[in-house]
């Protein structure tokens, strides 16, 4: 078996553990795969054994993976995920190029996408990203805030609310930061009566090094990368 193999296997086997302890199936909690800084083999790889979903960080790398990969490998469909920042003006280049936007964090954002997905007559699911480390330095909004947010950005019809995603400060233990994991879901909780009735609320929670705990306090999607493809070297993308 391939490390990557390995790995992938034992992290699902970690999923099904903490789903289990929090009563739910292993197939309730989606691992997004964050591939970032690893070459398209490496997806089509993982796409190989079973994964679906993948996850980058920056518009340029999702964007020339997507148009190299597609949308299945194989017969084994794919799943993009865009985890990162997205400054207004590269709005329009993630339209088509993802099936689900984790960090809208601003009505303009929000604004911005919706005139794009307009034009090309699609609509996008996307998370609004909170802030629950109370760090200066994080992108997203603060608990506080996202009622108001979402009142704002209510006529935007293209842009699908579908849930929350945060990421939690790095810590070298993972209980430290179940605090801000459970925040997330009490957002949720508040809001739940202003997402999509017809779809499963999604919180996007939990990395290589606190998924289980995020799990536990009810991440339904976890972004995991250097524990399925390994440490990342910088400044190596294609
Ligand atoms: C890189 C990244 C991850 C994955 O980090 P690992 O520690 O490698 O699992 C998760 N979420 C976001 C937003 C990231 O940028």
């Amino acid at each position: 078996m391939t490390d990557r193999k390995e790995n992938l296997l034992r992290v699902k086997e970690r999923i099904a553990e903490s789903a289990r302890l929090s009563d739910r199936q292993p197939d309730d909690v989606t691992l997004i795969a964050v591939s970032k800084t690893f070459p398209s083999s490496a997806i089509t790889e993982l796409a190989s054994y079973g994964q679906i979903d993948f996850g980058e960080n920056k518009v340029q790398e999702l964007v020339s993976k997507h148009q190299l990969i597609g949308n299945e490998y194989a017969n084994h469909p794919i799943l993009w995920h865009f985890i990162g920042h997205l400054q207004r003006n590269k709005a329009k280049d993630i339209v088509g190029h993802c099936n689900l936007f984790h960090a809208l964090d601003s009505s303009r954002l929000a604004r911005a996408l919706d005139t794009r997905l307009k034009h090309a007559g699609q609509q996008l699911d996307c998370l609004i990203q909170v802030n629950v480390s109370g760090e200066a330095s994080k992108f997203g909004l603060e608990p506080a805030e996202v009622d108001s947010f979402q009142d704002e950005i209510a006529e935007f019809s293209h842009v699908r609310i579908r849930g929350f995603m945060t990421l939690a400060s790095p810590s070298p233990d993972a209980e430290r930061v179940r605090p801000q994991f459970a925040r997330l879901r009490h957002v949720l909780e508040a809001s739940l009566d202003r997402l999509l009735p017809d779809s499963r609320p999604i919180l996007s929670m939990g990395m290589s090094g606190d998924f289980h705990v995020a799990i536990e306090e009810g991440a339904t999607h976890v972004r995991v990368g250097s524990a399925v493809f390994g440490p990342r070297s910088y400044g190596m993308t294609k």
